[in-house]
Formats: structure tokens, C-alpha cells, sequence
């Protein structure tokens, strides 16, 4: 369900705070535009990083994968990058649907190592609040329905304390993904 304990512009804080922490650089330098490779410098064990600390900050588990490695595991391999290391037609037109604002970059043939240049702090914060959104109506643990937010950004169960149990990063990815085959057949 949507939550509506954490504030969009909390969770945005949060995401500018993990990633400054992440890349060690100075926070007022970040944007929500801003590519995390192409303007803050960022390489790919950062991410793991920023990852460790937005899970640990909102209790919250992030993809391990993307969303090319899960297209591929769903439905084969080189239906997302073909033999050459260039993007497919097919999956061009799941990440248009998935990005939709910025998914104008998106095309077919693109080279696969242009693909995590199009990470923002923007799409970040829009993954983080994904997650949140996955929040059970009732406690797993003692099915209360009373959440509570502690220290501003962990949501908790107020009847036993148990924190809240969200979907992880890659399971709401597969389970979008066969959704959106379901609606539009694209592979
Ligand atoms: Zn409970």
C-alpha cells in the first residue's frame, strides 16, 4: 500500500545524504538530475555502498540486480543484450515503460555500458520510495495494523515493534516485469 509515514522530500534528503556519504563528495554538488557516473564521479562499487546505507537507513532491502540482469533471467538469454553488447529492441521498449520521464535516452542498439550512466538521484529516490510503497496493511508478525515511524525514517509496528517487512528491490522488479509482459506481450 502507499505509505504515507515518510515524506517524499524526506526520502529524497536521505538518497543526497547516502550518496554524498557514498562517493565521499560535498552534498551541495548533488541534484535530482544529476547521473551519479557522469556528474558526481561515481564508480560501481559506490553503488553497493549507497545501497548498504539506504537499506540501513530505511530497513529497506535494494535490488542486487538490474532490471536488463532480471529480463534476461525471465526470459532468456540475449533478450535484453544481444551477442554484441547492444541493448535489444524488446528490452529498449520495457525500460521506455520503466523510465517514462527520462526514457528518452532509451533506444535500441545502445551500448550496455551507457545504461547505469542513466542512474540519477532522481531515479533513486523513485526506486527507495517503490520499496516503502510495499508496505503489508497489517503487521506479519502480530497482524496489528498500527504503524509508526521511529527516528524519521523506519517504519515500525506499533503494537510489537516489529519493523515493517517491505518487498525487496528484486522481487517488486520481477514482479513488475511480468506485469507489464502480461499487459503488453512485448517478449
Ligand atoms: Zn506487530
Amino acid at each position: 500500500m502507499k505509505q504515507n509515514l515518510i515524506p517524499e522530500q524526506r526520502v529524497m534528503e536521505e538518497v543526497k545524504k547516502a550518496i554524498a556519504e557514498g562517493i565521499d563528495i560535498d552534498p551541495a554538488r548533488i541534484k535530482p538530475e544529476s547521473s551519479l557516473m557522469k556528474d558526481l564521479g561515481a564508480e560501481s562499487l559506490d553503488f553497493l555502498d549507497i545501497n548498504y546505507r539506504l537499506e540501513q537507513t530505511f530497513g529497506i532491502k535494494m535490488a542486487r540486480r538490474s532490471v536488463i540482469d532480471h529480463i534476461e533471467e525471465l526470459f532468456g538469454e540475449e533478450s535484453a543484450i544481444d551477442s554484441e553488447g547492444k541493448l535489444t529492441g524488446k528490452a529498449a521498449e520495457v525500460l521506455a515503460i520503466r523510465y517514462d520521464g527520462s526514457g528518452d535516452q532509451i533506444r535500441p542498439g545502445m551500448d550496455m555500458d551507457e545504461l547505469p550512466v542513466m542512474v540519477t538521484v532522481t531515479s533513486i529516490a523513485e526506486g527507495v520510495a517503490n520499496l516503502l510503497d510495499t508496505l503489508p496493511g497489517n503487521c506479519v508478525n502480530c497482524r496489528a495494523q498500527n504503524w509508526k515511524l521511529e527516528e524519521e525514517t523506519r517504519i515500525t509496528c506499533g503494537s510489537c515493534g516489529e519493523p515493517a517487512a517491505f518487498t525487496s528491490g528484486d522481487d517488486l522488479i520481477e514482479d513488475w516485469l511480468k506485469q507489464t509482459q502480461e499487459n503488453k506481450k512485448i517478449f
